[in-house]
């Protein structure tokens, strides 16, 4: 990476935070843990982890994170969600729970835990389709996973699985439904550090 080493957040309020720095790091990267507003400052890309969305998006509003986040995103800060991160993102949740509220700003809607319950959790390679439109094989784990059910105009689909939208991208935010740090793939984290300015100014 030439000695360019990102700054990237993970949103570490709850959820599989250890699971993306330490892949993040892998890749060169040096992470933040985020958990207050003022370490967003700064960062080159951030993501947002799998969990429960219900307990992170009630975190955010306990932490004061929901408005800087929200800020932060919309001003161009190349964000990735995972799964409940996914959802965290998204503009509207088909099922949410009772005063569930999301960040609004990926302009899809998901439908949560559509590929059933923790016990049928599964691993399977998926295609995903980059912003070239070149196609690489993803290993990808799903764990109680939303699915994307509409996506606006600007939205790419990346990724699909058992005929269903998991992966989307919006400019410089991308969201899937499941979980490449889980099984050590990089390829989806890779596309992020791609997005972030210094290494779109490094490229030829
Ligand atoms: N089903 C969870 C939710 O709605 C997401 C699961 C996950 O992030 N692995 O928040």
């Amino acid at each position: 990476m030439n000695g360019y080493r990102p700054v990237v957040g993970v949103l570490a309020l709850q959820g599989g935070v250890a699971e993306h720095a330490s892949l993040l790091e892998q890749l060169g990267a040096q992470v933040v843990l985020v958990k207050r507003p003022e370490q967003l400052e700064g960062l080159d890309a951030l993501v947002l982890p799998g969990g429960e969305s219900t307990t992170i998006d009630r975190l955010t509003r306990i932490f004061g994170l929901r408005q800087p986040l929200i800020e932060a995103i919309a001003g161009g800060l190349p964000t990735l969600g995972t799964c409940a991160g996914l959802i965290l993102l998204a503009c509207e949740i088909e099922d949410p729970a009772a005063s569930q509220q999301t960040l609004g700003l990926l302009d899809v809607r998901v439908g949560r835990n559509a590929f059933g319950a923790q016990v049928a959790s599964a691993e399977t390679t998926l295609d995903w389709q980059d912003a070239a439109g070149s196609v690489y094989p993803v290993r990808a784990a799903f764990i109680r996973a939303p699915r994307v059910v509409c996506v606006g105009e600007g939205v790419e689909v990346t990724a699909r699985y058992r005929g269903e939208i998991v992966g989307v991208r919006q400019g410089n935010l991308l969201g899937i439904s499941f979980h490449p740090e889980l099984t050590g793939d990089t390829t989806v984290h890779e596309e992020l550090l791609g997005l972030t300015s210094r290494a779109a100014a490094s490229s030829p």
